[in-house]
């Protein structure tokens, strides 16, 4: 452990640095500490800005994340508002604003922004969401009964095309793909996944690309690459996240689409990092990894601190990827790695509910699921363990004839 006298800082005031100021606490740590973040919030909980918050029959209220509320009770210095803009490794040091911050450990955990859709900055009624104020801005159009067009058919692009649908608004969603999803899950499953959009009503239109976002001082239509022109107003722009490194630009820590890692999290001399911004080798999966997903960031904040406050004990961070996400009301989770094409082995593609498992030779590195809530952690746990292909069809066969799987009409 730290001795009483050192100062630790965490950058990122969100999932990742909650979990790791907490864990601090929790370990015993008693010395100073401080969490820096750019947003004017104390750590609040993005999934559901894309969910919950963007339904009518819900209030808008600040998501919470459980403990965000009694950091001062944790003797947590809050440094609200500001960015920290740039790090010297060396001298320990760190600009927030006019001031320096000197530290003995640090934490990296700025998290990603989403990507922008060049020639739109500025024009009303289009927004990214990342943010408490994206989601509330996106709230207000759909209230005023938005016309929607969502740029982008990933996960949060489809939630927010599923809360426009609850609403029985109109919504288009463009992707550049053929089909969806297919980074994520694979081309079967991307299918599969992104036939629900037309059951539910969206009109979802991929392999075509946006021409141009046409308004001056407001949206007014989207016209695509194939001629047409979607009228709208308001556009939602889902191509994807980067990690928040530009302020590490001048350090010595080494970036590439996030910040450098070994197994166990740390980034450079008395740095670690942890959540979307980290990208770490995972000694599970022999590959580096970066994850922008809820789980990874809250377990990776805790882990990095547990090390940074003992790096001579420091462990590697086995972590097996875990994500969900919910659209019209199915539940859709994945847990490991997204390799080669799946294979089904409860219900089917078409069914109300699916499970679909990722093979690499001979052993289980991955599972999709869809409304099969009690499954998706027992295959995530024979991931862990490096489970054989054949464990993961002895444990489809028990779930399934524990809990069948309806078969679709003819
Ligand atoms: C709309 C939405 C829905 C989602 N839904 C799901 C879901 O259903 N399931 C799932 O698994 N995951 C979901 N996620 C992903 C999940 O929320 C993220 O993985 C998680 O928030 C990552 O936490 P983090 O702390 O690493 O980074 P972030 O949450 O990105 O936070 C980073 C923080 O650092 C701050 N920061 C950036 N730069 C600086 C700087 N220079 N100085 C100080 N502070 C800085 C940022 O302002 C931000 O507050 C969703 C994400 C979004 C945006």
């Amino acid at each position: 452990m730290r001795p009483d006298s050192e100062h630790v800082v965490v950058v990122g005031a969100s999932l990742a640095g909650l979990r790791a100021v907490q864990t601090a606490r929790k370990l015993g740590f008693r010395s100073r500490l401080t969490l820096v973040g750019a947003e004017n919030h104390l750590p609040y909980d993005r999934p559901p800005l894309s969910k919950d918050m963007l339904h009518a029959e819900k209030e808008p209220s600040t998501p919470a994340l459980p403990g965000a509320a009694e950091l001062h009770e944790l003797e947590v210095e809050c440094l609200l508002g500001e960015p920290a803009t740039a790090l010297d490794v060396e001298a320990r040091r760190l600009t927030v604003g006019d001031n320096e911050l000197s530290y003995d450990a640090l934490l990296v955990a700025t998290g990603a922004r989403p990507r922008q859709l060049p020639g739109t900055e500025g024009l009303g009624g289009v927004h990214c969401l990342r943010t408490l104020e994206d989601s509330l801005a996106l709230r207000e159009a759909l209230d005023r009964g938005a016309r929607t067009v969502v740029i982008g058919a990933g996960f949060i692009g489809a939630e927010v095309a599923s809360a426009a649908r609850r609403r029985d608004l109109p919504v288009t969603i463009v992707e550049a793909m053929p089909i969806p999803l297919t980074r994520a899950v694979g081309e079967t499953a991307g299918h599969a996944l992104s036939a629900l959009h037309a059951r539910h009503g969206a009109d979802l239109r991929c392999g075509v690309a946006v021409e141009e976002v046409v308004g001056t001082h407001k949206v007014e239509a989207v016209r695509l690459s194939d001629g047409t022109t979607i009228p709208a107003d308001l556009v939602v722009v889902g191509i994807g996240a980067e990690p928040v490194t530009d302020w590490l630009e001048s350090s010595a820590l080494s970036v590439d689409n996030g910040v450098i890692t070994d197994a166990s999290l740390r980034a450079g001399d008395q740095v670690w990092a942890a959540g979307d911004v980290a990208r770490w080798h995972s000694s599970l999966f022999d590959r580096t990894l970066r994850l922008e997903h809820w789980t990874n960031a809250g377990e990776q904040g805790a882990q990095a601190m547990q090390n940074l406050l003992a790096p001579d004990e420091a462990t590697t961070y086995d972590h097996v990827p875990y994500f969900w996400s919910e659209w019209y009301a199915q539940w859709i989770q994945m847990a490991g790695i997204p390799e080669g094409e799946p294979e089904v082995v409860t219900g089917s593609w078409d069914a109300e509910a699916f499970v679909a498992l990722y093979r690499q030779g001979d052993r289980l590195v991955g599972a999709l699921a869809m409304n099969r809530r009690g499954d998706i952690m027992k295959y995530r746990s024979l991931i862990a363990r490096r489970a054989t292909w054949q464990d993961a069809l002895d444990l489809a066969a028990k779930r399934n004839e524990r809990s069948p799987v309806p078969s679709v009409p003819a």
